[in-house]
């Protein structure tokens, strides 16, 4: 199968309806365009479990606040194209703003408790913005398996609670963070980062190793293992320590005992980039 660019939500529908007709299977994986190994990844998961591959690219305006990166969101439409179709994916949705927004948008979606901390309480209207847009390519798209990386652990932790509470024909896939080989999580936004933050930048995963590493050699108490990850991003030159956290790896609440398995999450601005990580502590 070659790879089809559908900018129409009419067509795309189409797409998967006949698909499903023909008893193939449908694999989602919803993009901000801007491709690397970590959105590659789940393309390749996504063609070798299912029949039809759906990428979709949208830098959707929901979920940036209006202090935010919108207007200067990394694009490359070429080099995604290319990278589409070298993984295999079959059809890519890059439909316009107005497309998916014809008139200002009355209906949203919100998650409670899994939304509010981190994340959420750093970004106050990002999760409102992501559930709403991935709720409606779900909507497009029809049943599917949904794939989404771990890099952006809370933003699955939100999509799995939207997708259980509103009982909706998906399974969602979480996909382990690709890095770079120094521990850096891969995001687009790491082009922002200058040659001198690059290199500072994997303190952010340390730090969250060196965390995990403590939880697994017995200590309990969070706050000393935030702590311990805290002074070690505060040590660092360049970065501007956001929040580092430890909380339930299902419900994302803040815990003061951490016995294992619990998550680990980080996120450090470096001069234009908030770059954002998270690892696990197993038992
Ligand atoms: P984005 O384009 O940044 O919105 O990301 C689209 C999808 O790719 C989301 O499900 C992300 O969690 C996932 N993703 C981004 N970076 C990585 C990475 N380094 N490893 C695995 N998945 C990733």
């Amino acid at each position: 199968m070659s790879l089809d660019v559908v900018t129409s939500i009419t067509e795309l529908r189409a797409r998967t309806d006949a698909a499903r007709a023909e008893r193939l299977s449908v694999g989602l994986v919803p993009t901000m365009g801007f491709l690397h190994d970590g959105h590659a990844s789940l393309m390749d998961r996504s063609v070798a479990e299912t029949d039809l591959t759906v990428l979709t690219i949208f830098v959707n305006p929901l979920q940036f606040a209006p202090t935010e990166d919108l207007a200067a969101y990394p694009r490359d439409a070429a080099g995604d194209l290319a990278r589409a179709a070298a993984a295999g994916a079959h059809v890519v949705f890059a439909p316009s703003v107005e497309e998916m927004y014809p008139e200002p948008v009355l209906t949203t979606v919100s998650v409670a408790e899994v939304s509010a901390a981190m994340e959420g309480a750093s970004r106050p209207t990002h999760f409102a913005g992501v559930a709403t847009v991935v709720a409606k390519l779900f909507s497009i798209v029809g049943p599917c398996r949904a794939y989404f990386g771990e890099k952006d652990y809370q933003q699955v932790a939100v999509v799995r609670r939207m997708v259980r509470d509103l009982s909706l024909p998906i399974d969602v896939v979480a996909c382990p963070t690709i890095r770079e080989p120094d521990g850096l999580a891969k995001s687009s936004r790491n082009v922002y980062l200058t040659d001198e933050e690059r290199e500072v930048a994997p303190v952010l995963h340390r730090a969250l190793q060196r965390g995990a590493d403590a939880i697994r050699s017995g200590e309990r108490d969070a706050g000393v293992v935030r702590e311990l990850m805290r002074s070690m991003i505060d040590a660092a030159p360049l970065g501007e320590l956001d929040y580092v956290e430890v909380a339930d790896v299902d419900t994302l609440e803040r815990l003061d005992r951490c016995e294992p398995p619990v998550r680990l999450f980080g996120a450090v601005r470096f001069g234009r980039a908030r770059l954002i990580d998270n690892v696990g502590a197993e038992p």
